[in-house]
């Protein structure tokens, strides 16, 4: 993929969607999808099935269809360079305005899928809950994502978690 091509990517993600969720191990947004060559090595090596093609044909991983166990296989299968062994992965789930519980319904299915305990609930005025995810103790595992039943867990980047409780 030519520089001139995804800069121009880069450039309309920046303004018109959010950050992709690229497999365990991606180089920074931009140098991944210059070295990436959308070969697909990392989709038949992932043991659980979840990484994709998006609609330029380069790798993303959807947590919506399961865990990611963290075990490299597709880190280990490129051979490319996009995917580096030790790279920090960046994602952390939270929930959105859709929650359930913070709708006042009974719901603890995310809670109850999270081995890592990273999820409580703060009671609210009127009976809802919010679900606080502690950032520390999330993984980014996406264990919680597929058993929501109204797919309200997303997943940022820790620095955009930052970013938005700067504000
Ligand atoms: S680390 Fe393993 S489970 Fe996670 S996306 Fe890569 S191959 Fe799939
Ligand atoms: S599983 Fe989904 S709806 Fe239920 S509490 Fe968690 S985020 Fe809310
Ligand atoms: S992504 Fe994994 S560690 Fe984080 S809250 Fe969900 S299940 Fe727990």
């Amino acid at each position: 993929m030519s520089n001139k091509t995804s800069r121009r990517s880069f450039l309309k993600g920046a303004f018109d969607r959010a950050a992709a969720m690229r497999p365990v191990g991606a180089l920074p947004a931009m140098e991944f999808e210059d070295v990436c060559t959308g070969c697909g090595d990392c989709a038949r090596a992932c043991p659980e099935g979840i990484i994709f093609r998006d609609s330029e044909g380069f790798p993303v991983v959807k947590l919506r269809r399961g865990e990611c166990t963290f075990c490299n296989a597709c880190t280990d299968a490129c051979d490319t360079g996009a995917l580096v062994a030790g790279n920090a992965w960046p994602w952390r789930a939270r929930a959105k305005a859709s929650c359930l519980s913070r709708n006042g319904v009974q719901c603890r299915a995310c809670q109850d899928h999270c081995e890592s305990q990273a999820i409580r609930f703060r009671l609210q005025p009127g009976g809802s809950s919010q679900p606080l995810f502690d950032a520390d103790l999330c993984t980014g595992c996406g264990a919680c994502a597929a058993p929501c039943p109204v797919n309200a867990i997303e997943f940022t980047e820790i620095s955009q978690q930052l970013e938005t409780s700067k504000c």
